[in-house]
C-alpha cells in the first residue's frame, strides 16, 4: 500500500499556495492509497518564532478552517483515496503545557499527527535549525561546535519522545535527523550512528513510528533522507514501524524519492 504521511498545504505560511486538489489528484494518479496532510500546527502564542518572517507555523486563526477543509476533502475523495486529517506539531522544550493544550483541542478531530523538532533551546533563546545554512553554522558556533549541535538536537528528540503531551500526543516522530540538513555546508563527518540508534530504539520500545522523510535528499547541503538510508534499514531490522513522508511543500515535491526509501 502506497502511503505518504507528511504533506504540507496551502495553509503553510512558508510553503507554496498549490491547492489541496492538485496534491490529491497527483496522489491518485500515482496510485497512492493514503495520504495525510500534516500542516505545521500553530506555535504556542507565547512562543516567539525566531525566524525572520515568523512563519514557521500556521496562524492560530486558520486552524479550524484548515481542519474543516481537510475533513471535507476526505469525504469528497473517499471513493478514490484515503485522506487523513493531520498536523505536524512542534516539540519545543519549555512549551510542553501549551503544546498539550493545543493537542487537547485539535486531537479529537485528528486522524494522524507528527511530532517534530525544528527549534533548539540554548541559553534561554531558541533557534530554528532548518532555516538557513548561515543561521545553522552560527548556532553551531554558539553551542560549541557541530558535534555539540548534533547532540543537542538528539537530546531534544529524546525529550520529545518522553514528553507528557496528553492523550492526543502524536505517535510519529518527524525527521529525527533534521540536524543533518546542512552537513555538506559544515563539512564535518560526525559519528552519530549510536545516537540515532538510541533514538530509534527508544521509539520502538515506546511504540512510536518513524517518519522516513525524503525531503533531505533534495536539499543541496544534505543529499540524504532523514534519517539516512542505513538508519532506515536499521529501523526495519528492529521492526520499528515506518511511514514514508515526502514533506512536500509543493505539488512537485509530492512523493519525492518514494522508491528510494520504500524499496
Ligand atoms: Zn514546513
Ligand atoms: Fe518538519
Amino acid at each position: 500500500m502506497k502511503k505518504d504521511g507528511h504533506i504540507h498545504s496551502p495553509f503553510c505560511p512558508h510553503g507554496t499556495k498549490d491547492s489541496f486538489e492538485k496534491y490529491i489528484e497527483k496522489a491518485i494518479e500515482l496510485n497512492f492509497s493514503e495520504i495525510t496532510f500534516t500542516e505545521h500546527a500553530p506555535l504556542p502564542t507565547n512562543f516567539v518564532d525566531p525566524t525572520p518572517e515568523k512563519d514557521s507555523g500556521m496562524l492560530p486563526k486558520d486552524l479550524t478552517s484548515y481542519l474543516e477543509t481537510v475533513k471535507e476533502l476526505k469525504q469528497q475523495y473517499k471513493e478514490q483515496i484515503t485522506i487523513k486529517v493531520g498536523l505536524e506539531v512542534d516539540y519545543i522544550v519549555g512549551y510542553e503545557t501549551e503544546t498539550r493544550a493545543l493537542l487537547d483541542i485539535a486531537g479529537p478531530v485528528l486522524d494522524d499527527a507528527i511530532l517534530s523538532v525544528h527549534f533548539l533551546k540554548h541559553n534561554d533563546t531558541y533557534t530554528c535549525i532548518d532555516f538557513s545554512d548561515e543561521v545553522y553554522l552560527d548556532f553551531a558556533k554558539q553551542v560549541g561546535g557541530v558535534e555539540a549541535l548534533y547532540n543537542l538536537y538528539y537530546d531534544t528528540v529524546l525529550k520529545s519522545i518522553d514528553a507528557k503531551l496528553g492523550r492526543f500526543k502524536p505517535r510519529r516522530i518527524g525527521h529525527p535527523t533534521l540536524v543533518h540538513k546542512f552537513q555538506l555546508a559544515h563539512g564535518e563527518k560526525i559519528q552519530d550512528d549510536s545516537r540515532i540508534v538510541e533514538i530509534l530504539t527508544k521509539m520502538q520500545e515506546k511504540g512510536y513510528v518513524l517518519d522516513a522523510n525524503s525531503a533531505g535528499l533534495n536539499k543541496p547541503f544534505c543529499k540524504e533522507p532523514y534519517p539516512p538510508m542505513h538508519m532506515i534499514e536499521y529501523a526495519r531490522s528492529i521492526e520499528l514501524p515506518i511511514v514514508f513522508g515526502s514533506d512536500a511543500h509543493s505539488v512537485k515535491d509530492l512523493h519525492q524519492h518514494y522508491e528510494t526509501i520504500m524499496k
